[in-house]
């Protein structure tokens, strides 16, 4: 107990007990004590007040000599609130330093609650998105960012990939998005200005695609002469090996130019506009019997196990089922086999292709799908690949919301899964086919 806590209640008994004292000599210790109890609770009642006046005031004028309890009391109060007083100031100075250095940031930050909606932003995201951080204040982010992506991106709780959206601010300019999440359900959004980026990207494709585009002409120039003259019997039989040498590698330019071209329309192609349904069995039959049954190719099994359908470009899945068959024949020998299978799920569908084929080393999995990426140069130029196959069946997949995923072991095979979800699935009523129909066709 403190000092003046101590005096107090002395203080406080001696009161009492002069009372009843004083009461005893007329004949009334319990009056005595009574008036004493009341003198000390009027006492304390101004006390009380008096420090309230003062708390409204701000005038602690009254309080500040002395060392009685109520001094001490308003020595605590005023200690806790100088000390509050310096905690806000410096807590004040620090968040502005913090805002000082986020608006200084050229990258957009956001602050997302729980359900998406803007919480506090910087100034660069005023600039780069038109977010502001006032009016702004409470509204859901893709409310503001109309970008599909984003939705889904935010829906999705994948805050490892980053996506691209058109600036709602100005045109032609490209925003990259990354949230990170944070806290117990809050999110950062990053918005930084990648215009130049994709002007550069944008510049490489229309190279490739221009180049691609001019060198299409010599060369059906070319091939077209080669092609009359191999015709004609007056060539030098010297000439004949070179001949079919040149008519060799002019296709082979001419399947470059073809794949980089594709590859360019693949990739400047925006979303997906033609959903409507089709047949996948269909496509997996035309190019079994366009690419199979040559004496040295493995037996193909089509392994049709659903009668979904699939939507999207036919035409850019029969390009999917094209690459991916045709590795599988160059990779699997003949006596092997490959099995295409066509499943749907709780989750979507799959096209699988399983090959008992040389299978590909788990190092270079992941670097297939990038172009010109060949396990082995020498060999795949001999074979005829290019090494833009899976590049095109990667983007093919992308506009189609599909994901490619390559499961191999060198020396045991391998299986290309391409995975669609369920929005690109339709699950048409069975008409005397049962749901999980299982059709093999050899
Ligand atoms: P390419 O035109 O060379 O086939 P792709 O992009 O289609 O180019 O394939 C890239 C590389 O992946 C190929 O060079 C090959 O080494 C490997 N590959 C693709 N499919 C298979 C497969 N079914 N079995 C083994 N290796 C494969």
């Amino acid at each position: 107990m403190s000092i003046a806590a101590r005096k107090f209640l002395i203080g406080l008994i001696l009161l009492l007990g002069a009372g009843a004292g004083i009461g005893w000599l007329y004949g009334h210790a319990d009056w005595g004590l009574l008036a004493a109890a009341l003198l000390a609770l009027i006492w304390q009642a101004r006390q009380l007040l008096s420090f309230e006046r003062a708390l409204r005031t701000g005038n602690f004028d009254d309080f500040r000599q002395g060392e009685g309890i109520w001094q001490q009391i308003f020595s605590r109060f005023r200690f806790e609130h100088e000390r509050a007083v310096r905690r806000k100031k410096s807590y004040r100075t620090l968040l502005r330093e913090i805002r000082k250095s986020t608006n200084a940031m050229p990258d957009g930050a956001v602050i997302l609650d729980a359900g998406n909606q803007i919480i506090v932003c910087n100034r660069a995201a005023k600039e780069l998105a038109g977010i502001k951080r006032k009016k702004d204040r409470g509204q859901r982010i893709d409310n503001i960012l109309r970008d599909p992506g984003l939705g889904k991106l935010l829906r999705s709780g994948d805050y490892k990939s980053t996506i691209e959206i058109m600036s709602p601010v100005k045109d032609g300019d490209w925003l990259n998005c990354r949230i990170v999440p944070y806290g117990a359900d809050q999110k950062l959004l990053l918005l930084r200005d990648v215009t130049e980026r994709m002007r550069l990207a944008k510049m490489r494709r229309d190279f490739v695609a221009n180049a691609s585009h001019e060198l299409r002409s010599p060369l059906t120039v070319i091939s077209g002469y080669l092609e009359a003259i191999a015709d004609d019997d007056n060539v030098p039989e010297t000439w004949r090996k070179p001949l079919v040498q040149m008519r060799g590698q002019t296709a082979r330019m001419r399947q470059i130019v073809g794949e980089m071209l594709e590859l360019s329309r693949l990739e400047s192609a925006g979303p997906m506009r033609s959903d409507k349904p089709f047949d996948v069995p269909a496509l997996l039959e035309s190019s079994r019997e366009a690419l199979g049954g040559h004496a040295n190719t493995a037996r193909i099994t089509i392994n049709v196990e659903t009668d979904a359908q699939l939507r999207g470009k036919s035409a850019e899945i029969e390009t999917v089922i094209i690459n991916l068959l045709s590795n599988a024949i160059r990779h699997t020998p003949s006596d092997g086999e490959i099995t295409m299978t066509w499943r749907s799920g709780e989750d979507g569908a799959d096209l699988i292709f399983a090959d008992t084929g040389e299978g590909i080393d788990p190092e270079h999995i992941p670097r297939l799908t990038e172009r010109f990426f060949r396990v082995d140069r020498g060999r795949s130029r001999g074979d005829g690949g290019i090494g833009l196959g899976l590049a095109i069946v990667k983007h093919v997949l992308a506009r189609h919301d599909a994901e490619l995923s390559v499961t191999s072991e060198a020396g045991s095979g391998s299986e290309f899964r391409c995975h669609f979800p369920v929005e690109r699935v339709v699950m048409t009523p069975a008409i005397g086919l049962s749901q999980n129909c299982n059709i093999s066709v050899t």
